[in-house]
């Protein structure tokens, strides 16, 4: 598959990566570089593998490099590596939108450009949020171009393989329709959860903090997802912004449902939509895309 990995960004998933790959390829060996000299200082402290100080000494050998950092900094990073990269090598990225990452990834005509998204993520970010486990039984949506080189099909499937190792189910998709597709199961869920939460705290003056002091009911569970890093998200927003505007439309269009059924008193309409949501959380659990403990586990 690959013997050498290069990683652009040492942050939460580019440090998951970096273990997940020597917990399941423990010959494959995985060179890191983040831009910030505190992360790189913090990665060599945790003993995350080999940290080098420029991008250029981590792609030189590598016949793989993945880009971990923001998307709204994949194009810069791809520019600082192109001259460096061994001819033939393959380049990714896990960017959580593709079309405008595909855009801004201008590739050596000799390497193999092949973007992906793995379905996987904490609300944390750092090199001390690195998981090896993080992409167990997780998607990772790979993204082809559409390169008519036979040796680009070899490197989706090498791509595809690592991923596999990794633990993760692999999917090969469009990326306008991931866009769309991730519009509506992640970015939109976080606008909701940061306009929630930051509206609260607008809110904590009429509610006399009472918002964090009973946080328990539900509140809480959106306080995590708007934990999520400020920058990733805001490029995610900048870069997915038409597909985010569409179902921010449906979005506000189910609310207004909503609101006139508590407007009418009609409590058949709100049955109804609070029971067709209800049966898509047994799906997801039965997807395996969550735990079914109640209340995620947690003790109380
Ligand atoms: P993160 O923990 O904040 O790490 C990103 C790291 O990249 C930071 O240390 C950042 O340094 C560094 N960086 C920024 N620009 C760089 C450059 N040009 N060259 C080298 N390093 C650079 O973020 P993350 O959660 O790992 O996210 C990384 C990517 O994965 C994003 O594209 C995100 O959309 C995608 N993704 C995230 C999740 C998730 O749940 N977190 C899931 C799937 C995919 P500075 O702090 O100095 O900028």
């Amino acid at each position: 598959m690959f013997s050498r990995i290069a990683i652009i960004g040492a942050g939460h998933i580019g440090a998951s990566i970096t273990r997940a790959t020597a917990e399941a390829l423990p010959d494959v060996q995985v060179a890191l570089y983040d831009q910030s000299p505190d992360v790189r200082a913090r990665a060599k402290e945790i003993g995350l593998g080999v940290i080098v100080d420029a991008p250029e000494e981590a792609v030189r050998d590598a016949d793989l490099v993945i880009l971990a950092v923001p998307v709204g900094a994949m194009g810069p990073a791809a520019q600082g590596i192109a001259d460096a990269m061994k001819p033939g090598a393959v380049l990714s990225d896990v960017g959580s939108v593709k079309a405008s990452v595909v855009a801004a990834v201008k590739p050596r005509a000799d390497a193999f450009f092949v973007p992906g998204h793995p379905l996987a993520g904490t609300e944390q970010s750092g090199p001390d949020a690195g998981l090896a486990h993080l992409f167990h039984n997780r998607w990772m949506i790979v993204t082809p171009l559409n390169d008519p080189r036979p040796e680009y099909q070899e490197a989706v499937a090498a791509l595809s393989a690592f991923w596999r190792a990794l633990g993760a189910r692999v999917e090969v998709m469009d990326a306008a329709r991931h866009d769309v597709v991730l519009a509506v199961v992640s970015h939109l869920p976080h606008l909701i959860a940061y306009n929630i939460v930051a509206m609260a705290e607008d809110l904590e003056a009429v509610t006399e903090s009472e918002v964090v002091k009973y946080s328990a009911s539900g509140f809480r569970d959106f306080t995590r997802i708007a934990a999520s890093d400020p920058i990733m998200w805001r490029d995610v927003f900048l870069n997915n912004r038409e597909a985010v505007l569409e179902m921010l439309g449906f979005f506000t269009e189910g609310l207004t449902e909503l609101q006139r059924a508590i407007r009418l008193g009609d409590g058949a309409k709100l049955q109804e939509i609070f029971t067709r949501a209800r049966r898509v959380r047994r799906e997801v659990i039965e997807a395996g895309q969550d735990s079914p403990a109640p209340n995620w586990g947690r003790e109380n």
